[in-house]
């Protein structure tokens, strides 16, 4: 913990992103996170987890009436999570790229759903889509707190 990495904060975006049950049952947790890792993001919080019907409907609140809210909630009630929270410069914006389109047949190649998955349904992770979201994914999965440490390379990444 140090007082320019507490300045820098500031100016950061906070992403909260998890592996669906889909990157744990088929391996591809270490994948996933080894992008976020080498692109220079800092890890603030992980945990491998079951998702309890409750919090799943709460995540997807937002699209509770559709016709695949009922699945969805099955789907990542399934098997454990991992979630995660990664902080960076413009880490949403630069995560939901990495992530590539919910579609996975409409995610560019080189993005994480562009490369492993093929259907909306089984799509491998989340991200959340702005910092407000982020804020109240992380509090609703994060109730915890993060944690808060300073790379080594840090000078080699961030200007
Ligand atoms: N989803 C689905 N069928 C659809 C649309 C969405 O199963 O027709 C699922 C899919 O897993 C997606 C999630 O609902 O990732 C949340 O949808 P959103 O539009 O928020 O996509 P995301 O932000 O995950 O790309």
């Amino acid at each position: 913990q140090s007082e320019n990495l507490d300045t820098t904060v500031l100016l950061l975006d906070l992403e909260k992103a998890y592996d669906k049950p889909d990157g744990v049952q088929r391996g591809l947790i270490a994948e996933i996170i080894s992008r976020f890792e080498k692109k220079g993001f800092y890890l603030r919080g992980m945990k491998l987890m079951d998702v309890k019907k409750a919090l799943g409907e709460q995540h997807y609140a937002e699209h509770e009436g559709k016709p695949f809210f009922p699945g969805l909630v099955k789907y990542i009630c399934s098997g454990p999570v991992v979630a995660m929270v990664w902080e960076g410069p413009n880490v949403v914006a630069s995560g939901r790229q990495m992530i590539g389109a919910t579609k996975p047949h409409e995610s560019a190649a080189g993005t994480i759903r562009g490369d492993y998955a093929l259907t909306v349904g089984r799509n491998l992770i989340h991200g959340s889509d702005a910092v407000e979201s982020a804020k109240k994914e992380i509090a609703l999965w994060f109730p915890e707190g993060l944690s808060q440490w300073k790379s080594c390379q840090h000078p080699w990444i961030y200007e």
